[in-house]
């Protein structure tokens, strides 16, 4: 193996120690340990999790680098240190940031998740693309999910790490996230490999509801079966799992999610004016088109069938429609 692989991941795991010491038995963790209990992590997760705290000085982590003699302008590349604007030496990359490690299916730390406890920017910093860590197929967590993913034949996909760790403190243990990114063809690749099964349970937001549906076709070409998880009032699954605790998020979320056909016909519903004769036709259009695409004769028919109930149509108009669209498509 690569000499420079190798080195670079032992400093990343000798990071992640110092970071989960400085947390745990430093005064200068103590706010540190505040804002995560604020957040409700209990010392449980805070171990099962590694998570740690890069403290505000700029020479806490590139003094024990040089020390232990870790060549620094390869330190710099893997992104644990910063180059000095001066061009002479270098500074440590994580400051006053709580440290989310994120490691590899095998569960070696490959990069670091940094979040500000207060307002400065941005909110989260997250390692370089690095010889260890390629965001395009990098999933938070999922050297712990994996045996549950397998077992269970069905992954959780949240955006972000605390979506991630709460879900986990409601026994959801087969949750990953993007971190941000949107979702690549090769993460799908990854996770099609690990299980059958998708729940996509991204943020309520508009931004998170829009990357769900983005998401679909994705997951789909890799051969995933999918299905969204949709979270009210604009919150995530954390903000969720604060305010409505685990069984409800469990049970009306997860266990909730709706195919993503479904999805789709829900996702675009809110563009129209339902009320009005010429919007609600073109609803039924739309969603006849969402339908055409479906394989299956047998399911094709169950949407039509559920549309032409909603609307008051006679099933058979709405499948002479359906033909047509179908016809014109091919
Ligand atoms: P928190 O609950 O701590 O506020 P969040 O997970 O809800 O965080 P979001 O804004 O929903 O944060 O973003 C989802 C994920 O996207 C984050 O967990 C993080 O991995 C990633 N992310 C967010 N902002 C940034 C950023 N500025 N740079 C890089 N990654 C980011
Ligand atoms: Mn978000
Ligand atoms: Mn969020
Ligand atoms: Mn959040």
């Amino acid at each position: 193996q690569n000499p420079d692989k190798t080195k670079l991941l032992e400093a990343y795991e000798l990071t992640g120690k110092l970071y989960q010491y400085i947390l745990k038995n430093t005064e200068q963790g103590k706010q540190a340990m505040q804002y995560l209990r604020s957040r409700g992590l209990n010392d449980k997760l805070i171990e099962t999790f590694g998570i740690g705290y890069a403290p505000a000085p700029w020479d806490t982590l590139s003094q024990l680098l040089e020390r232990r003699q870790f060549p620094l302008p390869l330190m710099e590349k893997g992104g644990l240190l910063s180059v000095r604007q001066d061009g002479q030496g270098y500074f440590d990359k994580f400051r006053d940031r709580i440290i989310f490690p994120i490691h590899d299916w095998k569960g070696r730390l490959i990069a670091f998740g940094g979040r500000a406890m207060g307002d400065a920017q941005p909110k989260y910093l997250n390692s370089p693309e690095s010889m260890l860590f390629h965001k395009s197929r990098s999933l938070y967590n999922i050297h712990l999910a994996r045996p549950q993913i397998r077992k269970k034949q069905q992954i959780v996909l949240f955006e972000g790490y605390m979506d991630v760790i709460k879900a986990w403190d409601t026994g959801v243990i087969n949750g990953v996230a993007t971190m941000g990114t949107a979702l690549t063809e090769e993460h799908a690749e990854v996770i099609r490999k690990q299980a059958d099964q998708v729940i996509v349970a991204y943020d309520g937001d508009s931004a998170g509801q829009n990357a769900a549906y983005k998401s679909i076709p994705i997951l789909e070409k890799a051969g995933c079966l999918v299905k969204i998880a949709v979270l009210p009032n604009s919150q995530d699954p954390d903000e969720y799992i604060t305010t409505n605790g685990s069984e409800r998020f469990v049970r009306d979320v997860i266990e909730a999610a709706v195919p993503s056909i479904k999805y789709k016909l829900i996702h675009f519903r809110k563009n129209f004016k339902l009320q009005e004769d010429g919007d609600k036709l073109r609803y039924i259009q739309q969603a006849l088109k969402v339908i055409a695409d479906i394989p299956s004769p047998v399911e094709r028919e169950h949407y039509v069938r559920e549309l032409s109930t909603e609307f008051r149509l006679t099933f058979e108009a709405a499948l002479q429609d359906l033909n047509e669209i179908r016809l014109q498509s091919e």
